[in-house]
């Protein structure tokens, strides 16, 4: 690999007990600003979940001193090459849940997970007839990208998912379930959980989305669109050999893999948007939202009351045109 840019973004997890995670996140988030690295780290009493940007001397320390640690030297750790920080600042912060699935009874995946497919095995396995590909992701995640022919769980937030698995439950029957999420940490309980269910053939894809897409023999294939990431980057490109567009802009459908947080402070609704779009409609994801009295698109572009009328007026006349 050649290394020509200067940064890395790094994604692990590893679930390992962790006395007094408390403590061990104050330590952690000083060691971690000590070395210069930006981003967000959880821990739990049952392990650790980071993503960090750094340099590659910044990184590389860090990917020594963690493995140094017993308790983290099996850890492994994605990297991408980046050209700058992808964050703002660094975070470590005590969770109860490293992924929150608030279930009954918590499953320890160290003691019950699905079959791990590595990358080859895992495109095999999709193109099996018997199969069902489950996305353990949410929606706007789905939305950017997945693998070709996986279902689409109608879910805002990962602790949903399994009413709706419960609910759905005539999709899965008698079927091998694959399941796949971005770095593989959520596979591991979500796995685990459906084997608990009653589920007999589950596997999840190890090492996640992004190993799937660094993987020199299936390079990415199968998966259309770019991969959602919680950082700056926010997609990240996965299949090597063929791009398809599946995001679609939320105002025309249009293809767009641009996503804006709605300007509605309290709606904070993410949607893939073209910059044409983005001004036109305010950067908001509904008439409330652009009424909304503390609009940030309203703000940032010093929009005078009488402006922001024409504006929408504007927007009305259209929509009474198409619906004409
Ligand atoms: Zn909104």
């Amino acid at each position: 690999m050649s290394e020509t840019k200067q940064y890395r973004v790094l994604l692990y997890y590893m679930y390992v007990k962790i006395e007094e995670p408390e403590i061990f996140a104050k330590r952690h988030l000083a060691f971690c600003k000590e070395l210069g690295l930006k981003g967000r780290i959880l821990v739990a009493q049952e392990g650790i979940n980071g993503t960090v940007s750094g340099t590659i001397e910044q990184t590389d320390v860090y990917m020594k001193t963690m493995k140094e640690d017993p308790r983290f030297d099996n850890i492994v750790f994605k990297i991408d090459e980046a050209d700058q920080h992808a964050f703002k600042k660094m975070h470590v912060r005590p969770r109860k849940e490293l992924v929150t699935l608030r279930l009954e009874d918590d499953i320890n995946p160290n003691q019950l997970t699905g079959k791990y497919l590595e990358p080859t095995a895992f495109f095999k396995a999709m193109q099996d007839e018997n199969t069902v590909i489950l996305d353990a992701r949410n929606d706007y995640e789905y939305d950017l990208g997945h693998f070709r022919g996986a279902i689409r769980p109608d879910i805002k937030t990962f602790r949903e998912l399994p009413e709706w698995v419960r609910n759905n439950k005539e999709k899965f029957e008698g079927k091998k379930i694959l399941t796949y999420c971005t770095g593989g940490i959520r596979c591991e309980k979500f796995s685990g959980w459906l084997l608990k269910e009653g589920f007999e053939d589950v596997s999840q894809l190890h090492g996640g989305i992004v190993t799937y897409g660094k993987d020199p023999e299936v390079q990415g294939e199968l998966w259309d669109g770019q991969c959602y990431v919680f950082d700056e980057r926010i997609g990240v490109p996965i299949n090597q050999k063929t791009h398809v567009i599946v995001g679609k802009d939320y105002f025309t459908g249009e293809p767009c893999e641009r996503y804006v947080n709605c300007a509605n402070p309290e709606c904070n609704k993410q949607i893939l948007s073209s910059e044409e779009n983005e001004h036109k409609y305010l950067r908001s994801c509904s008439h409330e939202c652009r009424i909304h009295p503390r609009n940030l698109y309203i703000k940032e572009h010093g929009l005078t009351e009488v402006e922001v009328k024409e504006r929408l007026q504007s927007l009305e006349e259209e929509t009474a045109i198409k619906q004409a």
